[in-house]
C-alpha cells in the first residue's frame, strides 16, 4: 500500500478492538483498542493473569505472603495526589507490573 506522508487521508487505519472486537479508526498505529475503557479492561486483564501466573508459581513461598492487606497500598488513599501516585509506581514495581 502507497503511503502518502502527511496527507490525511492515508493517516488512519481501520481495525479491530484488541478487547471487545468492534471496528473502529485508529490515527496512530500503535493503537490497540477501540476506548480507554477498552484499554484499561484490557490492561486489568493482563495484569490479573499476570499476576495470578506468578502466584501460582510461587505458591508456597508466597501464600501468606499475599494475603489481604499486604502491600504498601492503604485502604484510604493519600491526599496528595503526587504521594498517592508515587505509592502506585512503587507498588506496581514491587510487583513486577508494567508501568503504564
Ligand atoms: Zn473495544
Amino acid at each position: 500500500m502507497k503511503k502518502i506522508k502527511d496527507d490525511p487521508q492515508t493517516r488512519f487505519w481501520v481495525t479491530t478492538c484488541k478487547y471487545c472486537g468492534s471496528t473502529f479508526i485508529k490515527f496512530q498505529n500503535a493503537t490497540k483498542y477501540c476506548s480507554d475503557k477498552c484499554r484499561d479492561y484490557s490492561t486489568l486483564e493482563h495484569t490479573e493473569k499476570r499476576v495470578r501466573k506468578h502466584r501460582k508459581k510461587h505458591r508456597s513461598q508466597t501464600d501468606s505472603y499475599w494475603g489481604l492487606g499486604s502491600g504498601y497500598l492503604h485502604g484510604t488513599p493519600k491526599n496528595d495526589f503526587k504521594e498517592e501516585r508515587k505509592a502506585i509506581m512503587m507498588e506496581r514495581r514491587r510487583l513486577k507490573l508494567p508501568a503504564k
